[in-house]
């Protein structure tokens, strides 16, 4: 299994890679002066490179390492189920335990009538079930110019072209022909980015009605859902002002559209509940689930929906699914997962120690001369760098520049935390220990004292105009 890692050389590894895999968000001609990390094993919160160095996970894999690496059990269950039935579909009329028994339970974790679930393989997948789900619901009560669906600027719904297009990454748009029509994007409630000069609360409602105005200018009967993440993720781990979320609750209340949570990322742990909707007290009708749904050991995501939701959906033939929706593997092992989670009381912890214990070590770093703040809930945090703390400025080099060179200094320390433009982001397994956490702390400090000095010498400690 692990031939080519025992008996290559890292370079080796590193130039085969750069000749014939193209990785994702990546340029890969870079790979080719600079090799990729070799990861080659992980235990718990820390991997091993090719080289041997043991490497802080402040990412939880891509945010969905919840129960830690090295996990036996999953991998028991894994082969487990490979023995019994390796694979058959759900189209047609059949069905498996495992996805049976996998529904079940997440529509009992659930809140309130999100009872059903649509399998997929990924969070991508799952959003583009949620764009013909909103669609054929309306259509199917009646109402098929309710299509059009409001997202939000700097979103992060997936990579396809549907999830792409519910998201609002500008970057990604330009790419490959997106969005598709009928997406529309309001601004995010980013209040330390783009607040300004109001107060949090005050933003918070003035972002939030920005929905209202947006139904208004489309038509309610134009609007079939709006999505959202309960605190967006890859966008910067942007925590709304507490006045947000309620006000989008009431204008989704006030006017008929679905409301979809994208819990790919605040779904099973992340920010303190089972779910970010029950953190941040929103009701949906469709929640999309994937990431720590398996922690990551087997591909597999979802939408979960309301009864009424399913109700009319279940009238008609839905076109839609995947080969691979609700792999009996991949359930077998997510079921593992949530087993894990509820009986070792991993979500209850993340509340009552390790959210707490994350928050105080990285409030230490807040009087760094560089970290502007620090936005967290649960365990998703991001540092947002400045040149300057009080103007909230950002810097004038091109956006990410800062935040890359200090990712390439976390790197070199040992510890990963990845970079949404100049904020650095951590989102660490929930099963990270407090010892731990000060590794992260003490890591964190020694690259943001490096990258420091590297802007020093670049002369890039220079605020935008
Ligand atoms: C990662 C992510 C997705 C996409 O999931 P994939 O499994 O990568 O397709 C969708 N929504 C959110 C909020 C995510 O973070």
């Amino acid at each position: 299994m692990s031939a080519i890692t025992n008996h290559m050389p890292t370079a080796e590894l590193q130039a085969l890679d750069a000749a014939h895999h193209m990785h994702p968000f990546t340029t890969n001609d870079a790979l080719e002066t600079r090799g990729a990390r070799v990861i080659t094993r992980a235990e718990g919160v820390y991997l091993t490179d090719s080289e041997g160095n043991s490497i802080l996970d402040g990412m939880a894999g891509l945010w969905c390492m919840n129960i830690g690496y090295g996990r036996k059990e999953m991998a028991e269950v894994a082969a487990r189920q490979m023995m019994e039935l390796p694979y058959y579909n759900t189209f047609f009329m059949t069905t498996h335990v495992p996805a049976i028994a996998l529904s079940q339970e997440i529509a009992k974790l659930t809140p309130g009538d999100l009872n059903h679930v649509f399998f997929a393989s990924s969070g991508s997948e799952a959003n583009d079930t949620n764009i013909r789900m909103v669609r054929t619901y309306w259509a199917e009560k009646g109402h098929p110019g309710k299509s059009h669906i409001i997202s939000r600027k700097n979103a992060y719904h997936g990579s396809s072209v549907g999830s792409g297009s519910l998201g609002g990454m500008s970057f990604m748009h330009a790419q490959g022909g997106l969005p598709i029509p009928g997406i529309h994007h309001i601004n995010q409630p980013d209040w330390w980015g783009e607040g300004g000069e109001m107060s949090p609360q005050d933003f918070g409602i003035a972002r939030a009605r920005e929905l209202e105005n947006k139904i208004l200018e489309l038509g309610e009967d134009k609007v079939a859902a709006f999505i959202a993440e309960p605190v967006q993720g890859a966008g910067g781990v942007i925590v709304p002002p507490d006045s947000y979320w309620p006000e989008i609750q009431r204008i989704c209340d006030a006017y008929d559209i679905l409301l979809i949570a994208d819990e790919v990322i605040c779904g099973f742990g992340r920010t303190g509940t089972w779910f970010g909707s029950e953190t941040m007290g929103v009701r949906p009708h469709i929640m999309t689930i994937a990431k720590g749904l398996s922690s990551g050991y087997q591909p597999i995501g979802g939408s979960v929906v309301c009864d009424e939701v399913a109700e009319v959906i279940g009238a008609t033939e839905f076109n839609h699914g995947y080969t691979y929706s609700g792999h009996p593997v991949a359930a077998a092992v997510a079921m593992e997962n949530l087993r894990i989670l509820q009986e070792e009381k991993i979500v209850d912890r993340v509340g009552s120690i390790g959210a707490p214990a994350l928050k105080a070590g990285l409030e230490q770093l807040v009087d760094h001369p560089l970290v502007g703040g620090l936005s967290i809930k649960g365990m998703m945090a991001s540092l947002p760098l400045t040149p300057h703390k009080e103007s909230r400025a950002k810097f004038a080099a091109e956006p990410g520049t800062v935040g890359y060179i200090c990712r390439e200094r976390c790197f070199a320390n040992n510890l990963v935390m990845r970079h949404v433009g100049d904020r650095m982001i951590v989102s660490p397994p929930l099963v990270i220990e407090p010892e731990d956490i000060d590794v992260l702390v003490a890591r964190a400090r020694r690259a943001l004292d490096e990258t420091y000095t590297e802007l020093k010498r670049q002369d890039l400690l220079k605020a935008a105009a």
